[in-house]
């Protein structure tokens, strides 16, 4: 395994650099490394920015529109994002539905969806949850019944993030009743807009809206937007699901948070407090240990290897990372990081420290909304057991 960047490798992350301080609008990495909250123009804005370039769609094959990088050019990418305090990208359309739809999708569907997912232009949603059917994922009940040439789904989706600006959902369907539990899924897109779709937005924690009920009541769903075969769908779930967890992982993120930590740790004194910084260290050394393993993957990929195998590692190594810094924050700022009404902290009356550069609001919400690291896309007390099935047999 070869670690270190090539030149080229270097040049190419030059050029994303450069990039990004041409078309990031300042204004809105402020709001990214504050914490305070995206409104959907930030959020598509960017994504349609990264659009035009082709660059939303970076893990993309050049086939299907994208530009065709290698493991190394998409980590770099990502890193370079992350560290120029870019909005995250919604990962439902590019790099979680898009891949199902590539590799299950007819070239009819191909056509159809992945250029509005490529240039930002459509919001997906993810809609496997339901009340009952977290971790026991194949127990889901929302009903798709073919009448004709349709599908008239009735049931409950729950957890559906930032549903609220869906214009498209995937979705996990039942279209039987026999045999396993598995064999009677199917995998169905469905049009958020349609008739009979209700989005009712579940309070967090946080204090914020980002996650839903999705309510559908005798939905028309025509038949050619099913992905694959009726009852193979669990087959192209679990696809997804691995790229869903490789995303969480989200190394370039955590480094990112660890100097701001580190800078909140060193304005509030608490630097000095040797067994403070024995935590911070800890902290770098599992990122740094997260970030090899990333790398280690890459470097699999990169010989045909299926990297895959341990998404479920990764996601569990990278959810506990990002619940402890927003924790060692929380403390490094303590009474400052408290209340966590973001648009007063917008307004600046709290955390609003001399020299500026360190905004340490709103930490609370940050660290209330962390918790769902280790529940959404798999429980990590779910994940272990898959990881034990999967590598240790
Ligand atoms: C913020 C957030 C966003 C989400 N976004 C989406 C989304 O966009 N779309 C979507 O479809 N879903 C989404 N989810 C749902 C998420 O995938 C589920 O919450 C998750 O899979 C856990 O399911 P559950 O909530 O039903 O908990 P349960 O399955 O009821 O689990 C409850 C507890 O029991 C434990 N447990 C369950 N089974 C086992 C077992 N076999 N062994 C050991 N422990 C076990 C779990 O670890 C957990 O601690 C989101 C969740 C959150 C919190």
């Amino acid at each position: 395994m070869d670690l270190a960047y090539t030149p080229e490798e270097q040049a190419f992350r030059e050029e994303v650099r450069a990039w990004l301080n041409d078309h990031l609008d300042p204004a809105l990495a402020t709001k990214v490394r504050e914490d305070q909250r995206l409104s959907r123009d930030d959020i598509q804005g960017w994504a349609k920015v990264l659009g035009k370039k082709g660059w939303l769609a970076y893990g993309w094959p050049q086939a299907f529109g994208g530009p065709g990088w290698g493991a190394v050019q998409k980590h770099v990418f990502a890193e370079e994002l992350a560290r120029a305090g870019a909005p995250a990208i919604v990962p439902f359309g590019p790099v979680m539905v898009a891949p199902v739809i590539m590799a299950f999708g007819t070239p009819e569907q191909q056509k159809r969806f992945l250029p509005g997912i490529a240039s930002g232009e459509v919001w997906w949603s993810q809609g496997y949850s339901e009340p009952g059917s977290g971790s026991d994922l194949a127990s889901v009940k929302t009903r798709a019944e073919r009448v004709g040439d349709h599908y008239i789904v009735n049931g409950q989706k729950t957890w559906t993030t930032l549903g609220q600006h869906g214009d498209w959902m995937f979705n996990l369907v039942r279209t039987s009743n026999e045999g396993k539990p598995q064999t009677g899924i199917s995998f169905l897109l469905l049009d958020m807009k349609s008739p009979g779709v209700t989005v009712r937005p579940i309070k967090l924690l946080d204090g914020e809206c980002e996650v839903n009920e999705v309510f559908f009541d005798n939905v028309k769903v025509p038949a050619d937007q099913l992905i694959g075969e009726e009852n193979k769908g669990w087959t192209y779930a679990k696809h997804l699901l691995a790229h869903e967890r490789t995303n969480i992982a989200d190394v370039n993120r955590s480094k990112r948070e660890l100097e701001r930590l580190k800078r909140i740790a060193k304005q509030e004194g608490v630097w000095e407090d040797q067994r403070f910084r024995d935590q911070i260290a800890l902290l770098e050394v599992d990122i740094v240990a997260l970030e090899m393993l990333v790398l280690r993957v890459l470097s699999a990929e990169k010989s045909g290897k299926n990297s895959l195998d341990i998404a479920g590692l990764l996601k569990i190594k990278g959810s506990e990372i990002q619940q402890r810094y927003t924790e060692l924050m929380m403390l490094a700022a303590g009474p400052y990081s408290l209340p966590f009404i973001q648009e007063a902290m917008a307004a600046g009356w709290q955390g609003d420290f001399p020299g500026g550069e360190v905004a340490n609001a709103p930490l609370a919400s940050r660290y209330f909304n962390m918790r769902k690291t280790t529940i959404y896309g798999g429980s990590n007390e779910v994940q272990r057991n898959i990881v034990a099935q999967t590598l240790l047999g």
